[in-house]
């Protein structure tokens, strides 16, 4: 195996259990490794540190393990894939009866830098997001068809847009076990189809489960504007929650016909729901003030740190428009996936926008992302959903 030994006092992180080396914190390698080859790493004193995948870039190793003694074989990943089951299996998210949707792996969370894994009914969906995850792919589908055994039937691998493009990697979607075509899944009780083919991420936004079944609690009787609703998901739990109506946005027309799929799924021929295929700020500044329950979840704005600014003032321009035009007494969930975002950075955003409109505004949740993606406390970069639910008077 190679080794790469690191500058002086460059472990300290490390010692800290956090799980990425970066590139800079390199003093030398015993022999140049090859992308995605799990390599050893040293400090400057020569004492074993850390193993992980090495790749080039920015973040040039993944820490896999900490110990010297663990091999990265198929009975590391039977291991770590049954450790994330057993966590979600003994928090009540996996083997619900009333829920086939989660995340089963959420890289960093479970300690597996790279990896994420979804689980929508009997098809788990793995996206890999370094090399060595890729490299390793069948190994960790092997080990996952074991953990799982019969309750899954398919393995969608999705990894075309999520590697380092500069890699020699050629990364092909498909099936690495299964084919099955049949796409519903459940979440808390309501069905969805799930295009893990053409679909963002991994087809579904398994992030916002807790946080939608908490919109159900508020949405009886108020007239609901689900915007960016991709799928149709916070408006399926409105729905359930019997909102008077409930209308969806999204500027992708594919979104919208998700979304009414999802509808006729779970509430056929029900006529409070409409959807509509248009910008959100275009709609927002057309609307009347009929809405007293409003959902922004927005794409990342902020996909990277230099876009921050430019992110922060997209929040604020989006929730200003929301705040002017919700009823009084009305509730807004507004929310934040940009990683990039801190959750300070995004309050002061939303601060902001209720300021310039004049509303009085308290706030009644702070949102994150749900159990199955859970940060390492050794990683807090890994929390990225940020949620505010707001009473407007
Ligand atoms: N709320 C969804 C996830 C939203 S993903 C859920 O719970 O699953 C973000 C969505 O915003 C995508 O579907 C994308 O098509 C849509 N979108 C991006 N830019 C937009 C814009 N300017 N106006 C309206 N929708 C937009």
């Amino acid at each position: 195996m190679h080794k790469v030994y690191l500058k002086a006092g460059k472990e300290e992180s490390l010692k800290r259990f956090h799980p990425w080396i970066f590139s800079g914190a390199i003093a030398h390698f015993d022999n140049e490794p090859e992308e995605g080859e799990v390599i050893d790493v040293y400090t400057s004193k020569k004492e074993f540190i850390a193993k992980g995948h090495y790749q080039i870039g920015s973040i040039a190793i993944r820490v896999l393990s900490f110990n010297q003694e663990e091999i990265i074989d198929d009975d590391f990943w039977k291991r770590k894939l049954s450790t994330a089951y057993e966590m979600r299996r003994s928090i009540g998210i996996a083997e619900n009866p009333i829920n086939n949707t989660y995340r089963l792996v959420h890289g960093e969370g479970d300690s597996l830098p790279g990896l994420v894994i979804d689980i929508y009914a009997h098809t788990a969906v793995m996206q890999a997001h370094s090399a060595g995850m890729h490299l390793d792919r069948m190994r960790i589908a092997n080990a996952l068809n074991e953990v799982l055994g019969n309750s899954i039937k398919n393995i969608y691998y999705k990894s075309e847009t999520t590697l380092p493009f500069k890699a020699d990697l050629y990364p092909e979607n498909g099936f690495l076990m299964g084919g099955g075509t049949n796409d519903i899944a459940m979440e808390y009780g309501l069905k969805f189809h799930i295009d893990w083919l053409k679909g963002q991420k991994t087809g579904f936004f398994v992030d916002q489960r807790e946080n939608r079944s908490l919109l159900e609690r508020y949405a009886k009787d108020r007239s609901v504007l689900n915007m960016f609703c991709y799928t149709g998901g916070f408006s399926v739990y409105a729905m359930r929650g019997n909102a008077k109506l409930v209308h969806s946005v999204d500027s992708s027309a594919k979104a919208i016909d998700l979304t009414n799929k999802n509808i006729e799924l779970n509430f056929a021929n029900d006529k409070r729901h409409a959807a509509f295929a248009e910008d959100a700020f275009k709609y927002l500044d057309r609307m009347g003030d009929q809405y007293d329950l409003i959902i922004l979840d927005p794409p990342a704005f902020a996909k990277h740190r230099d876009a921050l600014r430019n992110a922060l003032q997209g929040y604020r321009k989006l929730n200003v428009k929301a705040f002017e035009k919700i009823k009084p007494g009305g509730i807004l969930f507004t929310f934040s996936c940009s990683q990039a975002v801190s959750r300070e950075n995004f309050r002061t955003a939303v601060f902001t926008a209720a300021a310039m409109s004049g509303r009085n505004v308290r706030i009644l949740h702070q949102l994150t992302q749900p159990a199955d993606h859970p940060v390492s406390i050794y990683h807090p970069e890994g929390e990225y959903l940020k949620g505010l639910v707001l009473y407007v008077e």
